[in-house]
């Protein structure tokens, strides 16, 4: 998290992949509901707070349950988010949905470049650059997902993959202006039961957080939420997340179990 005297929060996000159709949907969303609230009760919180002053949780559904959840999770504090968006604005892009469209549908965050986007459906950097700049433009939130490969890792360019696929975005887009998060996944972990050791995490984190500051200045990193994803699970979560500059997680598999979801969701 972030070090003493910064204030950047906590964001925790479930990713549900094409997962759950809608009654399974409505009944996760409410599952979470009631277990981050009994969470709280059992910690004494208060509440979400405020961006930047406390943990969030966001839930990304597939598109076809963004409706049913928006309804589950009304009045609770946790954020809507969608896993995907078009590159286009509008028009004649058969399947695709544009941000505009799901800001109408009460989407709040975006994930933008998750790697089963990239790898699996040939999404470049400028097409990822493309998506989060309509995300902006419709006043949400977005979330940047960066992360190299088993081979990149293997052949020593973890860290020039992941600099090259921020400085994509962030040299390109006002920070000051956008409300970005970056999630750092480095896609040997994901879905896979392997885990970036704390250490692994950290570091790369920071590496991120040089290049935002030598992009967009050291305010606009400082205050740069940066979520570690790739096999989180309960028993790894607060070892990951007590480390500088990790200041939150993107869960997959383990965020389709209220249980284990709210779990992963640090006390407040
Ligand atoms: C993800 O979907 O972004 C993810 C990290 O999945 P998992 O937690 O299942 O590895």
């Amino acid at each position: 998290m972030a070090e003493s005297g910064v204030r950047r929060g906590v964001l925790i996000t479930g990713n549900w992949k094409m997962n759950l159709l809608r009654a399974a949907s409505r009944e996760l969303a409410a599952s979470v509901v009631r277990a981050l609230a009994a969470r709280r009760s059992v910690a004494g919180g208060s509440g979400f707070a405020p961006p930047g002053a406390g943990v969030q949780v966001a839930l990304a559904p597939p598109f076809t349950a963004i409706d049913v959840v928006r309804d589950a999770i009304r009045g609770s504090g946790v954020l809507l988010a969608a896993q995907d968006v078009a590159a286009a604005r509008e028009g004649a892009h058969t399947g695709e949905v544009s941000a505009a469209m799901l800001a109408d549908a009460g989407v709040e965050l975006v994930i933008v470049g998750h790697s089963e986007r990239r790898h699996g459906q040939g999404e470049t950097d400028a097409i990822v650059l493309d998506k989060v700049q309509r995300v902006i433009e419709a006043g949400l939130l977005v979330t940047l997902c960066v992360g190299e490969t088993g081979a990149e890792r293997d052949a020593g360019r973890a860290e020039e993959v992941v600099a090259r696929q921020v400085g994509a975005v962030v040299s390109r887009v006002d920070l000051r202006r956008a409300s970005l998060q970056i999630a750092y996944e480095p896609v040997w972990a994901i879905g896979t039961g392997r885990t970036a050791t704390p250490e692994d995490a950290r570091r790369m984190h920071a590496r991120i957080r040089a290049t935002v500051a030598a992009a967009a200045g050291g305010e606009a990193a400082q205050a740069l939420i940066i979520q570690y994803g790739g096999s989180v699970k309960p028993d790894n979560a607060a070892a990951l997340l007590a480390q500088e500059d990790v200041d939150g997680l993107l869960v997959g598999g383990a965020s389709l179990q209220a249980a284990s979801f709210a779990t992963v969701v640090p006390s407040w």
